[in-house]
């Protein structure tokens, strides 16, 4: 499948505004707007109504960064629909990925023979997908499907099954719309880049006294 062209994230409009509220402390630059995701997340959602009819998929979010795209992606959806959720930690520097992951928390059922719809947040490397992706497959469903909210421009990522990206977008940082920086901004309804003082304020903060 192609990546789907239709979003305004590299248009020449101005950069939207960042909204005064304190959720948005310490954000930059909003990259994609509310309204930019809210239109992907109803376009997918129809296109998983029409592919998945007669199936009751179950779609599979990785937790946390996930739950705000799986949760909006399944209220937009009309047919029947099952969710389940899987923790995962990744071994080794929290900063780049392995590609090795621990089961925090595995999926409550079987999916020997169901059609799976895989709902991520954001593939960096891939790597973490690619582990997913093998992991399931073990399992024998009847076929899965990958769908992405975020792809980051990476000439370096690896070549991983992603049917179905809302943006793909440079290859920064990105918070909010489920994804965190130190467990905060997942309440944002939008994807932004952070000022990078915040970082620099945290290493300050974690440095030993
Ligand atoms: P990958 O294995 O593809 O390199 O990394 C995937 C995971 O790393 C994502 O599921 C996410 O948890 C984390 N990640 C990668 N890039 C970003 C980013 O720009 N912002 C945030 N908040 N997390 C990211």
């Amino acid at each position: 499948m192609t990546h789907h062209e239709d979003n305004d994230t590299d248009t020449e409009q101005p950069a939207p505004a960042i909204p005064d509220e304190t959720r948005a402390d310490g954000v930059a630059r909003v990259l994609i707007p509310e309204r930019d995701i809210q239109h992907e997340v109803q376009a997918i959602a129809r296109e998983l109504d029409g592919e998945y009819r007669d199936d009751r998929p179950l779609l599979i979010g990785v937790l946390k960064g996930a739950a705000s795209f799986l949760v909006d992606v399944m209220k937009h959806m009309t047919i029947p629909v099952e969710i389940d959720f899987m923790a995962i930690s990744s071994y080794g520097a929290s900063t780049t990925s392995s590609g090795v992951v621990r089961i925090l928390k595995d999926l409550d059922q079987e999916i020997v023979g169901r059609r799976i719809i895989i709902i991520e947040d954001i593939v960096d490397s891939g790597l973490t997908l690619q582990y997913l992706l093998d992991l399931l497959r073990r399992r024998e469903p009847k076929d899965i499907r990958v769908v992405a909210l975020l792809k980051k421009n990476k000439p370096n990522a690896v070549d991983v099954q992603v049917d179905r990206v809302a943006f793909e977008i440079p290859d920064e940082f990105v918070v909010g719309y489920g994804l965190d920086y130190a467990e905060i901004y997942r309440n944002l309804p939008y994807v932004a880049v952070l000022d990078p003082e915040v970082y620099s304020e945290a290493s300050v903060k974690a440095e030993p006294e």
